[in-house]
Order: structure tokens, then C-alpha cells, then sequence
């Protein structure tokens, strides 16, 4: 006897009425490439050498919508206030960029002074700012990725973000951008910009990027037996301005995905809070910290301009 079993057709209908409204965005799915996606902390609202700041700040909006990708933007709250600090916030909120929180004067909460009350009032009161847009979020990023050097402090934090309904701004990819950054604008600064070898400096700032990316990605494959959606820590600066576009082809050429940031957070991987003090750095390396057994790999701090400065003195950057 002939007969399609009811499973089969209760699979059948459902699938002619389309897809269940619960099915998992792509970017979710495990895959067989690393991957990476965007974010950028800081916002400044000045113009950098003869790069006004309106324009410069559209070159990193431009390079992220060719790309068709949306990233987070972690802001300090202070400078936010004023006509270009509601511009700048507004040029990435309509874009469709998301808006996350990076307090409200950039404190290094590892320093002695600075307590759990003070980084409460810091969380807030650039949550009073970022709120009023509609595409921020409830994830606070530390300065410096320092998230605390005593047990007090670590817990307090955690305390006072759950209870304002945050969740940490983790970095899985740590760089030293900024310090290239710098050095860029000095650079031009003392030579002009036709002598100052822009192109030296990009090649420097994609090979740096990448190195580290594939060894945090090295490192997350041991500790995670999977590529995870890693969040690169960028700024918002001249050299995202005049290189992300470059960056982002250069990940696709080294077999790299690019996916959204906030869809990178959905990963289970970032509700984990290693227990290390202090507190912060990558996400990565204090799982590897946590874990005992890279003690011989792991140097701290994790990022800094030590690590670059003696290779880029030597090339004349
Ligand atoms: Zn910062």
C-alpha cells in the first residue's frame, strides 16, 4: 500500500509554506574559514591634517558599505554631546552600524584609582547619550581592555554591567592600529605627504593586522576546535579611513569571511568570562591565560607599541 506518512507530509506542507521564521542567519552557521568582523572604538570629531573630519569619517562609513558589512562602533561618551559628536553618532547609526558603549572619558580601570563607582557613573552617563539612538546596544567596551586588576574590582564590574542589562564589548582580535596611526600622521606631519611612502605604511599596517589575526585565530583553534566569529579592535582613525577597504580585500584574499559584528556576538563563544586577574586583554588570550598552558606564549601586555616600534624604526616608518 501507497502512502506518504504523516511526518512526511507535515514536513512537506511546512516546507511549501516556506521557511520557519527561526531559521539561523547564515553568518551563524559553524564553517570551515575564519572569520572576522569590524569594530571601532573611540570617535573623534576632529579633522586629521588636511582630511576634514566629515570626509574622513565617511571614507571608513564608505569602505564598510561596499563591503555590505555592518560593524559596532564603541563611543566615549564626552565628546558626543556637541554638533559633530551627534553627527558622528548619527552618520553611523543610519548607516546601520551599531552603537555600543566605551564610558565616558576613557579611564584605564586597572589604574588605583579608579573604582567600580566611578566606571558605574561612566557606563551611565554614556548611556544617557547612546540610548537616544536606535541602533545602540548594551555592550560596554574597556579602555585599554583592562576590565579590572583586583578581585574586588572584576566582580564589582560584572555586577554593576548585569544589573544594567550589558554585556562586555569582548575583542577576540587585538592590534596596535593606533600606534601606526600615529606614526602615520607624524610621519606627514614632518615630510608632506608625497614623501612620507603612504604605501609603505599601508603595507606595514595589513601585514601587522593579519599577523595578528591569524594568531589569535591559531590560538582560538586550539582553545576553541573551531573558527569562531573573531571582532578585530580598530579605531576610528586615519588609517581606518585610508586602509580598511584594503584590509577588508586583504582577509578575503587570505581566505578569510567577513561577517557583521553584532551577528559575531550571537556566538556562544563570547558569553565566557575567564577568571585571570588582572582582568582583559583579547578575549583569546585570557582564555588561553585562564587555561594554564601557554604560559611560555602569552606576553603582556598582550598588544602595545614596544612590539612595533623597533620594526618600524628599522623600516624608516
Ligand atoms: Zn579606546
Amino acid at each position: 500500500m501507497k502512502y506518504i506518512p504523516v511526518v512526511l507530509l507535515l514536513i512537506l506542507i511546512s516546507a511549501c509554506l516556506g521557511a520557519p521564521s527561526t531559521e539561523p542567519d547564515p553568518q551563524t552557521l559553524p564553517t570551515s574559514k575564519p572569520r572576522v568582523s569590524f569594530t571601532f572604538d573611540d570617535g573623534i570629531t576632529n579633522d586629521i591634517l588636511h582630511y576634514r573630519f566629515e570626509d574622513w569619517n565617511k571614507m571608513i562609513l564608505d569602505a564598510l558599505d561596499k563591503e555590505q558589512v555592518k560593524a559596532i562602533f564603541f563611543v566615549t561618551g564626552s565628546n558626543k554631546l556637541d554638533e559633530k559628536g551627534r553627527y558622528l553618532l548619527s552618520s553611523w547609526n543610519d548607516w546601520g552600524h551599531r552603537i555600543g558603549n566605551h564610558t565616558w572619558s576613557h579611564p584605564n580601570f586597572n589604574a588605583e584609582d579608579n573604582t567600580v563607582a566611578i566606571f558605574e557613573r561612566q557606563l551611565l552617563q554614556t548611556n544617557s547619550v547612546i540610548s537616544k539612538y536606535s541602533n545602540h546596544i548594551q555592550r560596554f567596551r574597556f579602555p585599554y581592555l583592562k576590565e579590572g586588576n583586583t578581585e574586588e574590582k572584576i566582580a564589582g564590574i560584572r555586577t554593576v554591567m548585569a544589573a544594567n542589562g550589558y554585556q562586555n564589548g569582548h575583542v577576540t582580535i587585538d592590534a596596535s592600529d593606533w600606534y601606526i596611526n600615529q606614526r602615520l600622521i607624524k610621519k606627514i606631519r614632518e615630510v608632506g605627504e608625497q614623501a612620507a611612502d603612504i604605501d609603505a605604511f599601508r603595507d606595514f599596517y595589513l601585514t601587522h593586522i593579519l599577523e595578528r589575526a591569524n594568531y589569535y585565530e591559531s590560538l582560538s583553534m586550539q582553545l576553541n576546535e573551531r573558527h569562531i566569529p573573531h571582532t578585530l579592535l580598530l579605531h576610528h582613525n586615519l588609517t581606518s579611513a585610508l586602509f580598511l577597504d584594503d584590509l577588508i580585500e586583504k582577509f578575503k584574499s587570505e581566505g578569510w569571511e567577513i561577517v557583521d559584528a553584532p551577528v559575531a556576538y550571537e556566538d556562544e563563544v563570547y558569553r565566557i568570562q575567564p577568571e585571570i586577574v588582572p582582568a582583559g586583554e583579547s578575549l583569546i588570550w585570557s582564555m588561553a591565560k585562564a587555561s594554564g598552558n601557554y604560559e611560555e606564549l602569552l606576553r603582556y601586555p598582550a598588544e602595545d607599541s614596544r612590539y612595533e616600534q623597533p620594526v618600524m624604526d628599522s623600516l624608516g616608518l
